[in-house]
């Protein structure tokens, strides 16, 4: 009987394909069964769906006090640019031509010049720089854009890759090449603890090979997570471009010596591929699970009907709501009368809602409740006394748990290979990360890439130091890099 009591509420949702069988269809049911998103009549462009909103709200919030803890501050640019001004920068137009959209027309008329929709905004925020920075008392001038963009995408996926998507993009402007190099480091360990305390995702931060960088670039650099199947996620990126924009955009100031100079810019940007980089870290087969510092609703408070549950159970779980809630505990109270608990136990787990409380009139009696974890599915009568802080303190421990868990996953997937052989054999088998030496040449890392289908995630801090040889040709390696098939 416990066993069948035990089942009988996975029962109610059959609509997820087992994250096991077929990783990819289990993202796609996952997305669109937990309410995060849904596809459109539009081609590539999906509807976020207020759940996935409020995930989405979440990742905003902390990244933006974040920035403004580092001086930063918000703008906004428009969304058109004028198809000149995009050809001023060769290396950015070149990387990003084939994936712009036009404007071609404004109500019945053609346009005399057309207009790009931004893909990306370095453009039209270097051409207003150019016309703010005079002097050296000008910079730095550090400002953050909330955004979406568009890039015209042939395969898309909700989160992942779509045509137009939500991000943030800072760009910031220096005086000197140190100072534009530090702010750049200085976001990319931002990027990385935002994902590791808030997302419970962990990531190598790395410098990217310059097949790899961003368009126009002088260095880029990322964060990289590996995903439940064994793919790398690139996170966030983090942009050096050096004077190549001011140059472009005439980015130009007086310096402390009088001299006419070229600012020093930089760009770097995360996207809501974040939550997709969520989704497939920490997901099982009954769906998503959310870590409690980005999940909409950290709690679900599930009263067990029975008898006259309306005036005995109700009331106390709706005085255990706003108990929470004035902890700052984001709770939802199910008291939805046309579904069963059983419905909403797994209605709500497949949400990924870290923690369920049920409340019967047998708890009430023994003055207690019972709390579901749901990344271990442990069940735990706890008392009503003292509730508050030891819902608080779970959070917290579900919280760690879940990072600890992917970073277990990880070391379980990183393999450092010596010979070509293992490398593409480790490749064809379980992916996962694979440490090689690299010398450094184009070349190899494209042969690599055709060959098994691995990219150069990055090359991690300090990895120049390791004394080796190339996977690939055997010559003295430059250092080793991090490779990965990737979304
Ligand atoms: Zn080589």
């Amino acid at each position: 009987m416990a066993d069948q009591k035990e089942q009988k509420p996975q029962a109610f949702v059959t609509e997820i394909t087992p994250r096991s069988e077929d990783f990819s269809r289990w993202y796609l049911d996952v997305v669109r069964r937990a309410e995060l998103a849904d596809y459109t009549p539009v081609k590539g462009c999906m509807a976020i769906r207020p759940y996935g909103y409020a995930i989405w709200e979440l990742i905003q919030q902390g990244l933006d006090r974040r920035f403004k803890e580092t001086g930063h501050v918000n703008a906004y640019f428009p969304l058109f640019i004028p198809e000149s001004l995009l050809m001023r920068e060769a290396e950015h137009v070149e990387g990003f031509a084939p994936q712009v959209a036009w404007v071609t027309r404004g109500g019945d008329e053609d346009l005399e010049e057309r207009l790009v929709i931004r893909p990306t905004s370095e453009v039209i925020i270097g051409t207003m720089y150019s016309k703010w920075i005079k002097s050296w008392r000008d910079l730095p001038v550090l400002i953050n854009q909330w955004a979406n963009v568009v890039r015209w995408e042939k395969v898309t996926r909700p989160f992942l890759r779509t045509t137009e998507f939500l991000w943030q993009e800072g760009h910031t402007a220096h005086e000197t090449e140190a100072e534009a190099q530090d702010e750049t480091m200085r976001i990319l360990a931002i990027y990385k603890e935002f994902a590791e305390t808030e997302l419970a995702m962990p990531v190598i931060d790395g410098q990217k090979s310059d097949s790899e960088k961003f368009a126009g670039a002088s260095r880029t650099y990322s964060i990289e997570a590996l995903m439940g199947d064994g793919r790398a996620l690139q996170a966030g990126t983090s942009h050096n471009l050096g004077q190549n924009f001011a140059k472009a955009f005439e980015i130009q100031f007086q310096g402390r010596d009088k001299t006419l100079q070229h600012a020093w810019t930089t760009s770097w940007g995360v996207s809501t591929r974040l939550i997709g980089g969520v989704i497939m870290t920490h997901g099982d087969d009954s769906g998503l699970i959310l870590p409690p510092r980005i999940a909409p609703y950290q709690v679900v408070i599930v009263p067990i009907a029975r008898g006259n549950w309306q005036e005995t159970v109700l009331p106390r779980a709706r005085a255990i709501q706003t108990d929470l809630m004035a902890q700052g505990i984001r709770v939802m109270l199910d008291d939805r009368d046309a579904y069963t608990p059983g419905w909403k136990f797994a209605e709500w787990e497949m949400r990924g809602v870290p923690l369920r409380l049920e409340i019967g009139p047998k708890d009430i009696e023994k003055s207690q409740v019972l709390l579901a974890r749901r990344d271990t599915r442990e069940k735990l009568p706890t008392p009503m006394e003292g509730l508050t802080g030891q819902i608080g303190s779970l959070l917290g421990t579900i919280q760690k748990n879940l990072f600890e868990r992917a970073v277990q996953f990880r070391q379980e997937r990183t393999k450092r290979v010596s010979t070509y052989d293992e490398f593409k054999a480790l490749m064809e088998g379980r992916p996962g990360f694979v440490i090689a030496g690299w010398c450094g040449s184009a070349e190899c890392e494209a042969q690599i890439k055709a060959e098994t289908q691995a990219t150069l995630r990055n090359i991690p801090f300090g990895s120049e130091r390791v004394q080796g040889s190339c996977v690939k040709c055997g010559r003295a390696a430059e250092g080793e890099a991090w490779f990965a098939k990737a979304y």
